[in-house]
């Protein structure tokens, strides 16, 4: 099944409104600019509303970094599904390695969380991964499975279908360390049969990616493999004339 590029920009908390706004001055592409890869970025929320301004008419699209899962109330400090919704958000990033190490978000809220993004039409990415020791001992397939299960039980096929999952094995992320591109395709494939054997042939057309130390020299040998559809990039998606490169190098399919 054909599954078109995703590139992924993940801003973490990085960029205040005007370096946002300068940011999409940069990065707005020449008319098909970015050929045939879908590009979305994820500023942190105060930045939001200006970059739907900045992004109106260009195919780019908007996501967000993190949701609550309830809708309203008194949650202080949260941001709600329909909240995104109304900011013009496409994406929602659930259960990054970041947050689940400072802010201790566990399976069973992440899981939460993916179905309400969900029930929202929000994508989320939902993202996976190791830790060195896991790789070390051989464990990384066995528990990023796991993950992916805990995340998605809940869900009807029909749900797990629109889920992106994001393989980011924490070891990576902004060490400028990264899996070889065939570590990376037998998680995917890992991943791709766990969902299959929880949704059956829903699983052919989700999109997985590889988020990990990714730049514009090493995108296209991770999304020549059949089973990675795209990456999520956290620190070189923050200059937008190199952030232009690495999607440029994505086109292989
Ligand atoms: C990330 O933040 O999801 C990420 C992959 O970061 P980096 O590309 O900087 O490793």
């Amino acid at each position: 099944m054909e599954r078109k590029i995703l590139i992924v920009g993940n801003w973490k908390m990085n960029k205040d409104v005007s370096e946002a706004v300068v940011f999409a001055k940069e990065f707005y592409p020449e008319p098909g600019g970015f050929g045939d890869v879908d590009v979305a970025v994820c500023p942190p929320f105060t930045a939001m509303a200006a970059l739907k301004e900045a992004f109106t008419n260009t195919g780019i699209m908007l996501g967000a970094q993190n949701v609550f899962y309830e809708d309203r109330g008194a949650f202080t400090g949260e941001v709600s599904p329909s909240m995104l919704k109304d900011l013009g958000c496409k994406f929602v990033i659930i259960g990054h390695s970041e947050r689940r190490e400072h802010m201790k978000e566990t399976d069973k809220e992440i899981g939460r969380k993916v179905m309400v993004a969900l029930k929202h039409r929000l994508t989320p990415i939902l993202c996976v991964g190791e830790d060195l020791k896991q790789r070390e001992m051989g464990r990384a397939v066995g528990f990023v499975r796991v993950q992916v299960d805990k995340a998605l039980v809940d869900l009807s096929s029909e749900e797990m279908g629109r889920v992106v999952i994001a393989y980011e094995p924490v070891w990576a992320i902004g060490t400028g360390r990264t899996p070889t591109s065939g570590q990376v395709e037998e998680m995917c494939q890992a991943i791709r049969a766990t969902v299959a054997g929880m949704a059956g042939a829903v699983a052919q057309g989700m999109r997985i990616l590889y988020g990990g130390s990714v730049q514009k020299e090493n995108i296209a040998q991770f999304v020549q493999e059949p089973n990675i559809d795209g990456a999520l990039v956290g620190g070189a998606s923050l200059r937008a004339a190199d952030f232009r490169e690495l999607i440029a190098q994505a086109q292989v399919r």
